[in-house]
């Protein structure tokens, strides 16, 4: 083995051993941190562009319908957009293992999916709970930070970034993963007249996604940020990656509103004879009403599956709390039960939790403020307490919790 001394250099790059962080030795040699991190870059992409070109025939093809009735394992309600998902991830599947049949000249185009409805009604939920059972790479990204290129802020290549990491440098696999970017409301045309000043966060950012979108070959640089020359990048195909795209369109119930030439407040002018559903104006959203919000008409043929998501009512949240998999309440049951305490809560306080929920608009995220409120002094105290073998959270403890907590600094703001 060589022996390390201050005259040590990398063998691969020279560097001497005090311009490195770590020099690592060998038989005869020596390899420095910088180029075992470029080694395994190169690793990744040589390995990745070989590695899973086709689909893992073991996974087996779950039909929408099975689809479907895993998602509502988790998620509550919103069955519209339950339905045109499962149908749309399906798709996805058969059009992955669609044979490269030269006499067949069908080829199943991808139908990228627009997901609309108020914050907190699950759509990220859905978009994660999907990526669990398909066993492809799956990744979150904010259209938020994205500016187009050249300008401070993310380039829209960063969401290939996002996905590769997800996909562990496999490119292969990555090229048929599905990405969910949120808030692409955020990113529509910021006013209708052409300014002389660039809009460089919102329609900047809407032409630079419609490549990604649409299909083609992307150079991405794998650490993602911003591009630059020094930089090496990896293309990759964005042919088969399926994109869901979220948002919660404020403002947009006014503009469904105009079509249906109603007003969102107030009497209903007349459409046809079919009553309208003014509280949930979402389900009549049609592609022309993402346009006059500000999405570019191109964008939106890019996204051809549209499909919105309800507002929750009481009901719904009071079925979040309990029903899914993985409810709050479950969550909190399994975590006393580590402690051996048996826990339990009464029908009120329940209640009592979605009414507060409601009060404070807090929606589903707010449930679980709540809860934890109501629940720290008890999981701050039972753990070290070794005498409490059953806990009953009755209606009066909440409320007790709940206004120590004082939640209505939360109204105010
Ligand atoms: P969005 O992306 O629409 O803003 P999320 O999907 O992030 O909302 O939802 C926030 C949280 O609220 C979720 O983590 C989940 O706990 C809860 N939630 C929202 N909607 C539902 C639903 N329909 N079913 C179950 N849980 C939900």
């Amino acid at each position: 083995m060589a022996k390390q001394n201050k005259e040590s250099r990398c063998s691969f790059c020279g560097s001497g051993k005090q311009d490195t962080l770590m020099l690592i030795e060998g038989l005869d040699a020596y390899i420095c941190d910088k180029c075992v991190a470029q080694a395994n870059q190169l690793l990744v992409q040589e390995l990745g562009s070989k590695k899973g070109k086709a689909l893992d025939p073991s996974i087996t093809l779950l039909k929408p319908q099975e689809i479907k009735a895993h998602i509502d394992q988790y998620v509550i309600g919103q069955d519209d957009a339950k339905k045109v998902l499962s149908v749309a991830v399906y798709n996805h599947y058969k059009r992955l293992s669609q044979k490269v049949d030269k006499g067949d000249e069908i080829e199943i185009e991808k139908s990228n999916i627009m997901l609309v409805g108020e914050t907190g009604t699950g759509k990220t939920l859905l978009a994660k709970t999907i990526a669990k059972i398909l066993h492809v790479p799956f990744c979150i990204c904010d259209a938020t930070v994205l500016t187009e290129a050249g300008y401070v802020g993310e380039d829209v290549e960063s969401i290939l970034t996002r996905l590769l990491q997800a996909a562990d440098y496999d490119v292969a696999s990555a090229e048929r993963g599905i990405v969910y970017i949120d808030e692409v409301d955020k990113v529509a045309r910021k006013s209708d007249n052409p300014s002389i000043t660039r809009d460089v966060s919102g329609e900047g950012v809407q032409q630079a996604l419609l490549k990604i979108l649409e299909g083609t070959v992307v150079n991405v640089p794998p650490q993602g940020g911003r591009k630059h020359p020094d930089q090496k990048m990896i293309p990759v195909n964005t042919n088969n990656i399926l994109f869901i795209c979220g948002g919660a369109f404020d403002g947009i119930e006014r503009k469904i509103a105009n079509r249906l030439r109603t007003q969102a407040v107030g009497y209903k002018v007349k459409k046809d004879d079919d009553e309208l559903d003014l509280k949930n104006l979402y389900k009549y959203i049609t592609p022309q009403d993402l346009k006059s919000f500000g999405l570019i008409p191109e964008l939106i043929g890019r996204v051809p599956v549209l499909t919105h998501l309800n507002p929750l009512d009481k009901q719904a949240l009071r079925n979040i709390l309990t029903e899914p998999k993985n409810s709050l309440l479950r969550q909190y049951v399994k975590l006393f039960e580590y402690e051996n305490v048996k826990l339990v809560f009464e029908d009120e306080v329940l209640d009592f939790i979605v009414d507060k929920a409601m009060e404070y608009k807090l929606g589903a995220r707010g449930l679980r403020s709540i809860c934890e409120a109501i629940m720290l002094d008890a999981m701050f105290e039972v753990p070290s307490d070794a005498s409490v073998q059953e806990l009953s959270i009755t209606l009066d403890y909440a409320v007790e919790k709940f206004e120590k907590a004082d939640f209505k600094k939360l109204k105010a703001a």
